[in-house]
């Protein structure tokens, strides 16, 4: 399953997509410790399975937050949480 944790507002869609399908059997939980801004936590599913989410007082405020990782004309690629995650699950709409 892809979920999505941001917004989206009049200047643009500031998503994160977390592929967790592919954080259940994730030994290492690169993202938790590779974001500057420690985004990513991990939490149980209804169904008892670790994933990682994005911290739920930090979505409305995503592009603030990652803008210093995310230089508009020059991002970096990939992104630190995305080198920090060996399964590729993490994509941003912006
Ligand atoms: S490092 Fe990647 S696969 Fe592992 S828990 Fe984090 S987002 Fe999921
Ligand atoms: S872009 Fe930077 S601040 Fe935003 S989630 Fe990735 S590592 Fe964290």
């Amino acid at each position: 399953m892809i979920a999505n944790y941001g917004c989206e507002d009049g200047s643009g869609i500031y998503y994160i997509r977390i592929d967790t399908g592919k954080c259940g059997d994730c030994q290492l939980r690169g993202c938790v410790g590779g974001c500057p801004q420690e985004l990513f936590v991990i939490e149980e599913d209804d169904w008892g399975d670790e994933m990682a989410v994005v911290r739920e007082d930090r979505r409305r405020t995503l592009q603030a937050v990652c803008a210093a990782c995310k230089p508009q004309d020059r991002p970096p690629d990939p992104l630190p949480c995305q080198s920090a995650c060996d399964r590729q699950a993490i994509e941003h709409t912006w």
